[in-house]
């Protein structure tokens, strides 16, 4: 039928295919299911020093994919406790997914979508949502109290992004009080999240940043405590800065959320040693599978072109960066698309709204050799080209700079196993934020 159609047709390739078949479509949003694992494993790792004391509640606006949500909470053992969603729309996928313990962690302020969030909570899913207005407060009491259920609140304190959250501390408490007086409501505790620290370079700066946050909710929690407004939750840190915040000893929870998927700008981030952190922690789970589909040797930029943009990926943390080449001969005979060690002489150049150019990086030792050998000039570097460029029709994969807004174009995720898509993921929640 014409519906089966249109909907087959946004979904790349199905159960059983390999990423390196001619009959899967790109670009295509791809889960490297290997990855995804290490990824959780490695989550499980960093927090089990402070097991007990500190639980990690995985931010899904990374993915926006119920089903990767779920692998997270089955993978992650006993560190995860719920999730974050930023959105309605979020907490509503997950939920219809099984997730049972979400915190939305932003405001949440019109009737409709705070009627959508009490009726979550009505359905049996514990749900918090965060305030830093006593409008907010009495907005979510009633839609509370209308679907007879509870909503948590947190109240988020502004710890230095300058974003949403009280300034001060007596107004966490004026706010913590009022949420605590009206019906419908349970204070649950405080967001202190510092989004653009997860993005300071230098591991000392970011790891300074965070000092400052925890201080800030120490004393948040000191001051609540001392109205008689304990809290029980106290969350925050993001992939960039999370192992701070759970060792500082100042909160009982953090939400990572790319660091399940891993993407390009986390990568770049500089590790104690001074060296881009790349995939020595996480790895880029994430990926972009996308075809050649023009190629020149031309001087003075041999290149090929990509049949994914800004359309498939989103632009605003940068270029993506290539993972590797699956080329179709060499992939298919052997069967599997093994991780070649070595990063091919190409380079990302640019990104528009339908491409992706690479090129053949001319400063490579490798390529450098190879002209001097073939005789140096125009020609040998047009040949050294022809050789080392991909073709057209061969596929490649991409570490996209940013995950949230990439996931965001997308319907369907790969889930793929080496070569092999083992699941079609839906990224259900996907949507401009309703
Ligand atoms: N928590 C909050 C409140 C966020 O806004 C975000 C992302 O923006 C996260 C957690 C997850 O951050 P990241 O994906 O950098 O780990
Ligand atoms: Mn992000």
């Amino acid at each position: 039928t014409a519906l089966m159609r249109a909907v087959l047709r946004r979904v790349p390739a199905v159960s059983g295919a390999r990423l390196s078949d001619e009959g899967t479509e790109t670009p295509a949003l791809v889960f490297d299911a290997d990855a995804v694992e290490h990824n959780c494993a490695r989550l499980r790792e960093v927090m089990t020093p402070f097991e007990g004391a500190v639980s990690a509640r995985p931010h899904v606006k990374s993915h926006k994919c119920p089903a990767l949500a779920r692998r997270q909470l089955e993978l992650s053992g006993g560190t995860c406790k719920g999730i974050c969603a930023q959105k309605v729309c979020e907490a509503e996928a997950m939920a219809a997914g099984g997730v049972r313990d979400i915190l939305l962690s932003n405001q949440v302020v019109s009737a409709p979508k705070l009627a959508r969030l009490a009726a979550l909570a009505a359905s049996g899913c514990a749900v918090s949502v965060l305030v830093d207005d006593a409008d907010q407060v009495r907005f979510a009491s009633a839609a509370a109290s209308s679907a007879h259920t509870t909503l948590g609140v947190l109240v988020e304190v502004d710890v230095g992004q300058r974003r949403c959250g009280v300034a001060t501390v007596p107004e966490a408490v004026a706010l913590a009080k009022l949420a605590t007086a009206m019906p419908g409501l349970e204070f649950r505790g405080v967001q202190c999240y510092h989004g653009a620290a997860q993005h300071i370079r230098d591991y000392e700066e970011r790891k300074a940043a965070i000092d400052g946050v925890a201080g800030i909710a120490r004393a948040c929690v000191a001051q609540l405590t001392a109205a008689g407004l304990p809290c029980a939750t106290v969350t925050g840190g993001g992939s960039g800065t999370f192992e701070f915040e759970a060792a500082s000893g100042a909160f009982t929870e953090v939400q990572p959320g790319s660091s399940v998927v891993w993407d390009r700008d986390y990568s770049d981030n500089l590790g104690p040693d001074g060296k881009r952190v790349g995939e020595t922690g996480f790895r880029h789970a994430l990926q972009v599978l996308a075809t050649v589909i023009s190629r020149t040797t031309a001087l003075p930029n041999p290149r090929v072109v990509l049949d994914c943009g800004l359309k498939c990926m989103s632009g605003e943390s940068g270029l993506p960066a290539l993972l590797r080449v699956l080329s179709g001969k060499s992939e298919a005979a052997s069967g599997a698309a093994a991780a070649s060690t070595t990063q091919p002489p190409l380079k990302v150049v640019g990104l528009s709204d339908e491409h992706t150019q690479i090129e053949l990086d001319l400063d490579d030792p490798r390529v450098v050799a190879a002209v001097a050998a073939s005789g140096g000039g125009g020609d040998a570097v047009a040949a050294v080209a022809d050789e080392m460029l991909p073709k057209v029709r061969d596929r490649v994969l991409l570490a996209p700079g940013h995950c949230d807004p990439t996931c965001n174009l997308h319907d369907f995720a790969l889930w793929a196993r080496g070569d092999v898509v083992e699941e079609v993921m839906e990224i259900s929640a996907r949507s401009p934020g309703l």
